[in-house]
């Protein structure tokens, strides 16, 4: 089969022919419909040698979506020809935080050698891939799999960070993103169904400003070091009761720190290597900071329910699989709108 793989250090990923995997006992295999292409891959492949601890080569794809294609020995939970989305972060299944849903979080998985597919695992941006449970598997019944694949992470992160601030989110609340990309505009839907919160949309780019007004955002503007006093002025000087930042990068989580009001949550979803001193006087009373990691189990099934009540959808650009080093490149020259897609079988 074909797939894309990340094979050397610093050089893009490039579509090989590797075998096709046969499933192991309690495996499934996916012919895949649809890849998601995440900013986290793009990370990961900036990373020197040193730091890189995710295996080469390396297929990439951690949003996943696909039909049951082929069975290991003992699976009995799932049907051949069901058309299913990959819940990602694998854990153990066996400790507390795996009994809650919450694999993400699990504390034994690194130890055990289990990693998430296309972040270690053989990833989703192939003709096939082998996942390790059904557990992981939810099924799409209707949902289109190539419009949908996306939610799996760029729907289920945000949901899941929106999810912990939301007791703060009522009525006359602000939210701020910062960085309506892939995760950004997708939880910009989220805080206007699930919240009662203005919702300010920051970004570098007029285009993804464009695109947070288009899904939902009250008001857009521009991230720079103006950016805390305008949010300021659009709080009547409260600042942000929440501030979800999709870039995580030094300037942006300055901003996050800046503008958040006392007792308002700031939550650093990306990775950009940014810090925030906390500590009395240097953060507004009891602000709370979070770095969350993707979602739980049970999350990214009420992450399908809300897109099928309309309530959320991912802005999609496809690509055939020969193309997907494109998709990478657009990605990085920050030209996607939304999310990227590949369709490894067509
Ligand atoms: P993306 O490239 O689709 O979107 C990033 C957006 O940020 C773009 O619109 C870009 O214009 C904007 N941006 C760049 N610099 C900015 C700045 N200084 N201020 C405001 N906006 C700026 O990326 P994505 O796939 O949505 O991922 C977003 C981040 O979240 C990445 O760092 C990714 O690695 C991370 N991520 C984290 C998790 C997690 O579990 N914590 C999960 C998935 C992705
Ligand atoms: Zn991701």
């Amino acid at each position: 089969m074909r797939a894309l793989q990340y094979v050397e250090i610093g050089s893009p990923p490039r579509v090989v022919d590797v075998e096709t995997p046969e499933p192991g006992p309690g495996e499934i295999r996916l012919k895949v419909t649809a890849a998601g292409v995440c900013h986290s891959d793009e990370f990961i492949m900036s990373l020197p040698e040193d730091q890189y601890i995710y295996g080469l080569p390396l297929t990439l794809g951690h949003e996943g979506a696909g039909t049951v294609d082929a069975l290991g020995e003992g699976v009995t939970s799932v049907e051949g020809g069901e058309s299913v989305a990959v819940y990602g972060p694998w854990g153990c299944g066996r400790c507390h935080a795996c009994a809650r849903g919450m694999e993400n979080y699990c504390p034994y998985a690194a130890d055990l050698g289990i990693a998430p597919p296309g972040l270690g695992a053989p990833g989703a941006i192939a003709e096939y891939m082998i996942v390790d449970d059904a557990r992981h598997l939810v099924p799409l019944g209707d949902l289109d799999p190539v419009r949908n694949v996306s939610l799996t992470d760029a729907g289920l992160t945000p949901y899941h960070a929106i999810r912990s601030s939301m007791p703060k989110l009522v009525a006359g609340s602000t939210a701020v993103v910062i960085g309506t990309g892939g995760l950004g505009h997708v939880a910009i839907q989220m805080l206007r169904a699930l919240t009662g919160a203005h919702v300010i949309a920051l970004d570098v780019n007029d285009e993804k400003l464009s695109l947070a007004k288009d899904v939902g955002a009250h008001e857009t503007v521009l991230s720079n070091a103006e950016a805390p006093d305008a949010i300021r002025r659009l709080t009547g000087g409260l600042g942000a009761t929440a501030v979800f930042d999709f870039v995580g990068a030094p300037p942006t989580v300055a901003i996050a720190a800046a503008s958040v009001a006392t007792d308002g949550d700031v939550q650093i979803v990306g990775i950009g290597g940014g810090t925030a001193t906390v500590g009395f006087g240097a953060t507004p009373f009891d602000a709370t900071f979070q770095a969350p990691y993707w979602g739980a189990r049970y999350e990214l099934i009420e992450v399908f329910e809300m897109a099928r009540r309309d309530q959320v959808h991912v802005e999609i650009e496809t690509y055939s699989l020969d193309e997907a080093p494109r998709a990478y490149e657009r990605l990085h020259a920050g030209q996607v709108r939304g999310r990227a897609v590949i369709l490894p079988n067509g």
